[in-house]
């Protein structure tokens, strides 16, 4: 799922590309991806771009008179600039966002499964519905980011990836960011002392910072068309059975329902292995809640 980095890097390709420009249409080809019927869908056309936000894992796309297209790309949704000429992806194309300049963009989602979505709202308070409440790590300090983490009692991997705690981080940042930390992805937010809090939230900036500016040089002037959750540079995440990059040990995993969480033994649990069954009915409780963030 494109998190906080990825997304961050659509908004810029989006903002000087689309921002100033007027949509001449929004064609849908799967007509279930536009989730809302008020206002209607029409009523986009020949309204000029005037900014590019990200909400959370959402990407916002405000119009005149207040009127925001919200898209959620969830898991395998991802957007492509399409050249002239070029035909959008068939089979996977959801809707394409035509622009008075004759530019493209197709909102398209991989796989069977149609959980991107469209919003069209009008109004900042109807925007603001969307807001799951996360704190943006970056922007709000380390007394927020702790009050944050204090406010309930989980796992760290459950907490940094509630969209209600945290806004932008899914499991690929989360194992990242614990891994920098050298925290146990089980070990409960109350339990942290003062020094483990600092490193965790010097350790969410960090990861956050570093790898929306990697990104963002990977991309260049191009529009990202390598979206993924899976990156060679990633210290722990999808990389099961490989050396950490820190003390070479092998990257272990935890497997429950349809996700996976990577962590070293040596760096983050005292070498302890985190077994699958024990954890499952910790998890059970505490494994991200909601993927919809
Ligand atoms: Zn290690």
């Amino acid at each position: 799922m494109p998190e906080l980095p990825d997304v961050e890097v659509y908004r810029e390709a989006l903002r000087r590309r689309i921002v100033g420009r007027r949509l001449a249409r929004v064609e849908l080809v799967n007509p279930f991806v536009l989730r809302t019927a008020v206002p209607p869908i029409e009523s986009v056309v020949d309204r000029q771009v005037r900014a590019i936000r990200r909400l959370g894992k959402r990407i916002v796309i405000t119009l005149d008179d207040a009127l925001h297209i919200v898209i959620h790309l969830m898991i395998a949704g991802r957007l492509r600039w399409l050249d002239p000429q070029k035909k959008p992806p068939g089979r996977i194309t959801l809707a394409v966002l035509h622009f008075d300049d004759g530019g493209r963009i197709a909102l398209t989602e991989a796989g069977t499964k149609r959980r991107a979505s469209l919003h069209l709202v009008h109004g900042d308070e109807a925007l603001a519905a969307f807001d799951m409440g996360g704190l943006e790590v970056e922007a709000a300090g380390f007394d927020a980011f702790e009050r944050r983490l204090q406010s309930e009692n989980h796992t760290l991997k459950r907490a940094l990836t509630d969209p209600r705690l945290f806004s932008g981080i899914g499991n690929a940042y989360s194992d990242e960011i614990l891994h920098r930390a050298k925290l146990s992805p089980l070990a409960l937010t109350s339990k942290l002392d003062a020094a483990q809090r600092r490193r965790l939230h010097a350790a969410t900036v960090e990861v956050l910072r570093e790898w929306t500016a990697r990104l963002l040089a990977q991309a260049g002037d191009a529009f990202p068309d390598k979206v993924t959750a899976f990156r060679p540079e990633m210290a722990v995440h999808g990389r099961y059975g490989q050396p950490c990059p820190v003390c070479g040990a092998k990257v272990q995993r935890i497997v429950y329902a349809e996700n996976e969480c990577n962590y070293c033994a040596v760096c983050q649990t005292n070498g302890v292995l985190l077994a699958d069954r024990a954890l499952s009915r910790l998890l059970h409780a505490s494994w991200p809640r909601s993927i919809d963030g």
